[in-house]
């Protein structure tokens, strides 16, 4: 990884935005950051990071400001302030010629909102939603899905690549956000098939190692069995092999089929499997599951049997 010199304010220093702000210290960059929860910055403090005391003292220098929040209206008040509480936004704080990259996953109408009001004022916008989960974030080989004029992803990818290994520009602003939610929707529908098919295989006396190897070699490979097996103790440092603790909340998934739900609606798309899943992720989140890994889900077809 390359010496880097950008000043940068990272804010948002959850399960993904932590590890990405740690790989930004690791690179030489001058990190600030800020999160609601101070424990997240006392973490990344003691890796060499400056934290800071509000979101405004974040950006005081700073020439790239990366958002990592749980959904838009977070971004929004961030960026753009809150009219209820008075609150104003970093669009008042931030100079020309900054750029801000948000990655969280959120909809694209408000990363265009949020995009027009500070391109207006010659402050970049990028949408940079990511794709990689945790362990991504965590080795710096994320995938970003950039939406954006030309000119600000050319001035984005250099940070962008000293957190991910492939960078796509999908499109104009709101465009990221868009192919970010389809590739989520996707990821919901094999996660359910894949522990449907799992669970099959336990059920009639199979070894379900044995099984996730078959399945590896054939043609049921998908990114749950590489990567992200949703059976406990099939594969080692994976959400499933600990209690389904960290990784990739239910209750976030469930945010992201319902942006692709929503904008399913608005473009007349049919997605059957989409809506399906959004039922049993809702179904698994009221029984409890809410802030667990989203391959938690297995368990709605493994407990069926122990009951
Ligand atoms: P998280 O809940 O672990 O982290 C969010 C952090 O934002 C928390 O630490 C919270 O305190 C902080 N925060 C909230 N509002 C804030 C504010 N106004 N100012 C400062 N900090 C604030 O969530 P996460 O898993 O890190 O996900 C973040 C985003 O990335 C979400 O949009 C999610 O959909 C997306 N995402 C997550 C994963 C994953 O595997 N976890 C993968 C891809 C994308």
């Amino acid at each position: 990884m390359q010496m880097s010199q950008y000043n940068i304010a990272f804010i948002g220093l959850g399960n993904m935005g932590g590890p990405m702000a740690l790989n930004l210290i690791k690179a030489g960059c001058q990190v600030t950051v800020f999160d609601l929860m101070p424990a997240a910055m006392t973490q990344l403090a003691d890796q060499g990071a400056t934290p800071a005391q509000s979101v405004e003292q974040a950006c005081i220098g700073a020439d790239v400001v990366i958002s990592m929040l749980p959904a838009g209206k977070h971004v929004q008040s961030l960026y753009l302030g809150d009219t209820e509480s008075g609150q104003s936004g970093l669009i008042d704080h931030l100079p020309p010629g900054a750029l801000v990259i948000d990655s969280s996953t959120i909809d694209s109408a408000t990363a265009v909102i949020v995009a027009k009001a500070l391109t207006a004022k010659g402050i970049g916008f990028v949408d940079a939603p990511v794709s990689g989960g945790t362990a991504g974030a965590t080795a710096g080989t994320l995938t970003f899905i950039v939406g954006g004029s030309e000119e600000d992803y050319q001035k984005a990818l250099p940070v962008l690549q000293l957190m991910g290994k492939n960078v796509f520009h999908a499109g104009q602003s709101g465009a990221g956000q868009i192919a970010k939610i389809c590739n989520n929707m996707l990821l919901s529908v094999l996660m359910l098939g894949t522990s449907e098919a799992l669970q099959l295989a336990i059920d009639n006396g199979l070894d379900v190692k044995v099984m996730s190897d078959i399945m590896l070699q054939s043609s049921g490979r998908n990114w749950a069995i590489e990567q992200y097996n949703p059976c406990p103790n099939v594969m080692p440092n994976v959400p499933s092999s600990n209690d389904y603790q960290g990784g990739f909340m239910v209750d976030l998934m469930r945010k992201d089929l319902g942006l692709a739900l929503d904008t399913a609606l608005k473009s007349h798309s049919i997605t059957p499997m989409g809506a399906i899943a959004q039922n049993l992720y809702n179904m698994h989140s009221m029984q409890g599951n809410g802030q667990r890994d989203f391959s938690s889900i297995f368990e709605l077809f493994s407990q069926q049997k122990t009951k």
